[in-house]
């Protein structure tokens, strides 16, 4: 049933995603993404000194490797810039949640989610959730408070969380990319995150736009798997997706305001189509309103401003 209250915006309610890479010096904007960067390591503790001064509570990270391989073992390995920009964020901002997404896409040289073997073109599952298992540990034992599986590989949610668990993990929480959409909305985040796949398409692992139910088995497979928080992703042209899954579900849901929504916003408000503060506050309220507890957003920062000065 739908509540016949208002729908308000917290700055509490907004994760704020971070593209990190190693090195240091420039913070590169990316192009297609006006107002948003890729942080290198010594600049992201500065960038998010100003996030919590506004009041962001949560930071999602995003790890952006200098190299690359088929099996996309850099995100695993000892040291990998995601779990470095970790246990920095946790030594200075101990009460920041800090989330991490677990994929392969951005580490491997074919640009897809999970491990595709020599003569292969299609994912090897149990070698992907073993990579993902090593990836979320990494994270885990850097000091992430919660790590995001996102590669849509089957039983990611199960095999993260006992593998978190063997190696005394337990509270480290897991944010499943519940219901995530093979969406046409992600060009500039593969952009940001140099992501994009040599050859097909994710069609074989995410979802397709037409369909609803499967979303809804998707989100209660993660939720009997472990999930602590669930997600759907994208947000705006999902709003019947987090609804349902806010009437089916009591788990904590997630919204993910993907690239491709925020360029739109973006590029529109430079063409003078619109006013991007109440384009923006108009969006992320509808997503809330639809039945989203947490709204993953690239505008978080902004927001953060507006409801300050309010
Ligand atoms: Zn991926």
């Amino acid at each position: 049933m739908l509540k016949n209250k208002k729908t308000t915006i917290s700055v509490k309610d907004l994760v704020y995603p971070l593209f990190v890479r190693e090195g240091i010096g420039i913070c590169e904007e990316i192009p297609s993404m006006p107002g948003i960067y890729r942080f290198p390591l010594d600049a992201i503790a500065r960038e998010t000194r100003a996030l919590v001064k506004l009041g962001i509570g949560a930071v999602l990270l995003f790890g952006v490797p200098t190299g690359k391989s088929r099996e996309g073992s850099e995100a695993y390995k000892k040291d990998n810039v995601a779990a470095k920009a970790v246990t920095k964020l946790k030594r200075k901002f101990p009460d920041l949640t800090v989330m991490t997404d677990v994929c392969l896409c951005a580490y491997t040289s074919h640009g897809h989610c999970g491990v595709i073997l020599p003569g292969c073109r299609t994912i090897a599952h149990k070698t992907t959730l073993d990579a993902l298992c090593r990836m979320a540990l990494s994270h885990a034992e850097a000091g992430a408070d919660y790590v995001a599986p996102s590669a849509m590989a089957k039983g990611q949610v199960w095999a993260i969380r006992r593998a978190l668990d063997a190696h005394g993990f337990k509270d480290t929480g897991i944010m499943g990319y519940s219901a995530k959409y093979a969406s046409n909305f992600y060009g500039p985040f593969r952009d940001a995150a140099n992501s994009s796949p040599l050859f097909g398409d994710r069609s074989a692992y995410q979802l397709g736009f037409s369909n609803s139910a499967s979303a809804m088995k998707e989100i209660a497979a993660d939720i009997r798997e472990g999930a602590d928080i669930v997600m759907v992703k994208p947000a705006l042209a999902y709003l019947d997706i987090i609804r349902e899954a806010a009437n089916r579900f009591r788990a904590p849901l997630a919204a993910y305001n993907v690239s491709g929504e925020y360029a739109m916003v973006k590029h529109g408000a430079k063409l003078g189509l619109w006013n991007e503060k109440k384009v923006v506050l108009e969006i992320i309220t509808s997503i809330k309103r639809a039945g989203a507890d947490l709204v993953i957003t690239y505008h978080a920062k902004d927001i953060a401003k507006w409801l300050k000065e309010r």
